[in-house]
């Protein structure tokens, strides 16, 4: 029972550390896009060779959404002179 015990220890802590090391390379590779309108991190994170086209991204913290493009991780926030603010 102890050695069961153990074990499972042993595995639950190996499997920290894989995906501690998995996070390690994707954060190399990709970036939090950031809120246009405050400058706080979203949920949203790009790749190198994220391509997104009219992305609406929503910012948890001042809970706006802008439209978006972004190509190699260079972000453009796409301004819509027709756009009407909504009213919440
Ligand atoms: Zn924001």
């Amino acid at each position: 029972m102890v050695n069961i015990g153990l074990n499972r220890v042993g595995l639950a802590a190996s499997d920290r550390g894989n995906n501690f090391i998995c996070l390690k390379v994707l954060m190399d590779t990709t970036e939090w896009l950031r809120c246009p309108v405050c400058g706080n991190k979203t949920r949203v994170q790009i790749r190198e060779d994220t391509e997104l086209k009219n992305f609406l991204l929503y910012c948890p913290k001042c809970k706006q959404a802008s439209l978006i493009e972004a190509k190699n991780l260079h972000i453009t926030v796409i301004t819509e002179p027709d756009a009407k603010p909504m009213n919440l």
